[in-house]
């Protein structure tokens, strides 16, 4: 297929990739197409142009899917194996990521929206991720001798069997290597269940398991919509664990379904997040740093800093600084060099950005920087441009998440209301406060009600550090961090009375 999405022409592996009638689920490892005959077409945001058509697949065989990663848990070495053996597997698709990262990116970059750069980002963070957890887990000791008195006791840890993990569609194969990977370096076996708009890469990634050796059924992909696949994946009771990234709506619907089936569930949900900015900064650099954020990704990241809370004696300065910054943001296609900022993901997604400004102004919020609809010559993409508004904290564009390059301005006088500001929300994700002053730093970070407080920089991702959200924006443990591993291990004690 001769493909005229881009300016620019794909990758022949990306080409070759994409020219499949109808793209399979991947189950036992192989490709499986729905016996219903049912798809989803996925697209490329910033052309609007159809990329594929991915099987769409039903309750039953969604549970086929389950089915065969709980045979490769009991039946296969991957569960058994030294662990660093299974190590050395996912070493093995680390690379492989590695050496097929621009086509991964590619392909991430053309089915999200997101700038190529961005996608490669993504697809390194995956590779990092696998081997962070895949050496984590080669240290640790499976049996913890307990001293009580009067006992021969221990806990022994093991995987769990089969893990089911829902995704969105903001950071598709990034979240996936967060999901997953202390999950199969602990020796489990996955069901992802990618979301209905970017379900590509999901697919490719499990395809270069098989290659590299990881046994098949250990990594098994279901797609199709959130209503059907996702909630038959979230119902089924053979599914030992289940892990869900995405809005809390759903989210409240998945951990329901888990619930009656007593199956345990983490929640990582959306945000609200604040960056609190005091009188002492370098208004410019902080007007860079926050501009960039609010536009990275078109604003679609759950942890943005979506509400600006500035000291009332630098607001104006501030304000200007911002306005003049995304006013010159380049916008583009995602696969054009020039790009600085995508397109949303969808019409739909458009339409809930465009919503959102018009329900702010009707409830008395002020657009500092009128945002709207943006146009690309050439291209019949979903692009809108960013907007600042400003006004009551109470207004509807200040308490819900927006998912787009809308932040919302409020100024403050002292700490203590600063920090009020930034609690007023029913979110718990992630905050930042800027400021040269090293004693409130620790302060008004720890003063927030939320899973993560960052200082003098907005969207910071180290591995070792837990992430996870509070309130509507999560529950059950977060990720990226040792506790994370821990996750996923059940624990059993054993107990044995020494005879007096
Ligand atoms: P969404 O909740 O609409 O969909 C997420 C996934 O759930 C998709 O795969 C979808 O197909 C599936 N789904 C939909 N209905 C379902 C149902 N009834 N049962 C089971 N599964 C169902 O979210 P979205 O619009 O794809 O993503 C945006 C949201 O994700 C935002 O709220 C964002 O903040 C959040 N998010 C959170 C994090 C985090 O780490 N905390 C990271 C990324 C995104």
């Amino acid at each position: 297929m001769s493909n005229t999405i881009a300016s620019q022409p794909l990758l022949p592996a990306v080409e070759s990739f994409l020219d499949r009638p109808v793209h399979g689920s991947f189950v036992a490892g192989k490709p499986l197409v729905s016996g219903s005959g049912e798809t989803i077409a996925t697209h490329d945001p910033g052309s609007g142009k159809k990329l594929a058509e991915v099987s769409a697949l039903t309750a039953e065989e969604v549970d086929r899917a389950v089915g065969a990663a709980n045979e490769a848990f009991e039946s296969s070495d991957w569960a058994t194996m030294p662990v660093n053996e299974r190590a050395a597997l996912l070493h093995r698709l680390a690379d492989a990521v590695e050496k097929q990262r621009d086509v991964i990116a590619q392909i991430e970059s053309l089915d999200a929206g997101k700038v190529q750069a961005q996608a490669q980002g993504d697809v390194q963070n995956l590779a990092d991720t696998l081997r962070y957890f895949a050496d984590m887990a080669q240290h640790m000791n499976p049996r913890t001798t307990l001293a009580v008195k009067g006992h021969e006791a221990w806990t022994y840890r093991k995987p769990w069997g089969a893990c089911g993990f829902i995704f969105p569609w903001n950071f598709p194969f990034l979240l996936i290597g967060w999901g997953i990977s202390p999950a199969l370096a602990a020796g489990n076996t996955v069901v992802i269940k990618p979301a209905e708009d970017t379900p590509l890469s999901a697919i490719y990634l499990a395809e270069l398991a098989i290659e590299v050796g990881l046994p098949a059924g250990v990594i098994n992909v279901v797609t199709g919509s959130g209503a059907k696949t996702g909630a038959a994946l979230s119902a089924n009771p053979n599914i030992r664990r289940m892990s869900f990234t995405g809005s809390p709506e759903v989210g409240r619907m998945v951990a329901e379904a888990c619930g009656r089936n007593l199956v345990p569930v983490k929640l990582e949900l959306g945000g609200k997040g604040a960056a609190v900015v005091f009188d002492d900064v370098d208004v410019s650099q902080t007007a860079d740093k926050l501009s960039a954020a609010i536009t990275f990704h078109t604003g679609q990241v759950c942890c943005d800093a979506t509400r600006w809370l500035v000291h009332r004696k630098v607001y104006d300065q501030f304000v200007d600084a911002c306005v003049e910054r995304l006013s010159q943001v380049k916008i583009g296609h995602q696969l054009d060099e020039q790009t600085q900022m995508g397109p949303v993901v969808s019409a739909k997604q458009r339409e809930r950005v465009l919503g959102y400004l018009d329900k702010g102004r009707q409830q008395g919020a002020t657009c500092v920087l009128e945002g709207g609809p943006a146009t690309v010559e050439g291209y019949q993409g979903h692009f809108v441009k960013p907007a600042l508004m400003a006004g009551s904290l109470d207004n509807v564009a200040a308490q819900e998440e927006i998912f787009g390059p809308v932040a919302y301005l409020a100024p403050f006088d002292d700490e203590k209301q600063a920090i009020q500001m930034a609690n007023h929300t029913s979110y718990g994700l992630a905050n930042s406060v800027w400021t040269e002053d090293l004693s409130r730093v620790a302060r008004v970070a720890e003063s927030m009600v939320a899973g993560n407080s960052w200082i003098n920089a907005h969207n910071v991702f180290v591995h070792g550090v837990p992430y996870g959200g509070i309130k509507q924006s999560g529950m059950g443990g977060g990720v990226l961090s040792p506790e994370t591993l821990m996750d996923y291990y059940r624990s059993t004690s054993v107990v044995r009375p020494l005879s007096d």
